[in-house]
């Protein structure tokens, strides 16, 4: 994952889990590019071990182990898979905008599905390599996968409702289809959320004194705060939880750490902003989830990553993590 703060927060060890997911993403579209005929099981293995990603594991051992999972699992996962179904778009970047935000994200695999009496289906599908087992509430209530079948939709000029997350770990998918309704709600929560972060951008671009900072950019410290890029300049971060310094198993354990979802859930509960316009200002002891220009969310249930800016640059996507990223800005910022 990254921040969008300025300045950055000094960067943490790698995660395991964010290798891991990132080698079993790259495999699975990596199979795809192949040519058909070549799309076997067995080159998605390849895939996946000659593209392993290595950092954040205590030892050459654990990594080891949790390569051959990983192949077990992809392997798994392609066996399901038609060779023949040639996705519409694989990493596929999709873009939007409403009366107020511009949305920009990347899909997983976009596939275009044949229904029965010939109608055609575009389904955006999201891999998911935690360990966490999902519902088809999550997919249900998915903001990011929405706006991403949003954008979909209008890049194809097809209806695009419906939206699945494939759980490799547990071999099982969570559909769900959409309403034009469901659409909207979701499509005003992200109105809603950039809205307010524009507007706590604002407030503090316009100089809140210091002790009122903490109530605009409130600390939701907690267990996951020990996940957290900021915890070291976070005093009731570093009160609630202990950095985490050892890696991490994804799956295929029963003694594992928080995943990504875990983490995010953490960071969710607040806004994170960063300063780099004000590097004179004075930060006050309290104030934990930095300053200012840009505001970083990161929701529960998904590791998908959302940016909601309200001025600054656009994000740049994590190199290590999930291939499924969605950003949201302010129309009026673009
Ligand atoms: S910034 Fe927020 S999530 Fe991070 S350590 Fe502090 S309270 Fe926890």
């Amino acid at each position: 994952m990254t921040y969008l703060d300025r300045p950055p927060a000094p960067k943490g060890l790698p995660w395991a889990h964010n290798s891991l997911g990132a080698s079993v993403h790259n495999a699975l579209a990596g199979w795809w590019r192949l040519q058909r005929a070549r799309r076997t099981v067995a080159a998605a293995g390849d895939l996946l071990e000659s593209g392993w990603i290595d950092q954040g594991y205590a030892s050459d051992v654990q990594s080891a182990r949790q390569r051959e999972g990983a192949r077990h699992m992809v392997e798994r996962y392609v066996a399901g898979l038609d060779p023949a179904d040639e996705p519409l778009g694989v990493e596929r970047t999709v873009g939007t905008r409403t009366g107020q935000i511009v949305v920009t994200g990347r899909i997983d695999r976009l596939d275009e599905r044949r229904l029965p009496h010939g109608n055609r289906v575009l389904v955006v599908v999201d891999y998911k390599t935690g360990r966490r087992l999902l519902t088809t509430d999550d997919a249900r209530t998915s903001m990011p996968l929405a706006l991403y079948a949003l954008a979909a939709g209008r890049m194809f000029h097809h209806a695009c409702r419906q939206v699945e997350l494939h759980h490799l770990p547990t071999a099982t998918v969570h559909s769900w289809e959409h309403s034009a309704e469901s659409m909207d709600r979701h499509v005003r929560r992200a109105e809603s959320i950039a809205a307010e972060c524009a507007d706590a951008d604002e407030r503090f671009r316009a100089g809140l004194p210091a002790d009122q900072v903490d109530r605009v950019f409130a600390p939701r410290p907690g267990p996951a705060c020990g996940w957290c890029d900021y915890r070291a300049l976070c005093p009731e971060g570093t009160a609630a939880a202990a950095a985490r310094q050892i890696s991490v198993q994804c799956f295929a354990s029963s003694a594992l750490a928080p995943t990504a979802s875990a983490r995010c859930a953490a960071v969710a509960t607040s806004l994170t902003i960063s300063a780099a316009e004000k590097p004179e200002a004075k930060v006050p002891e309290s104030m934990n989830c930095l300053t200012f220009t840009s505001v970083v969310l990161f929701l529960p249930l998904e590791a998908l990553r959302m940016s909601v800016i309200t001025s600054g640059s656009r994000p740049k996507r994590a190199p290590a993590a999930s291939a499924s990223e969605v950003a949201i800005m302010p129309a009026a910022e673009t």
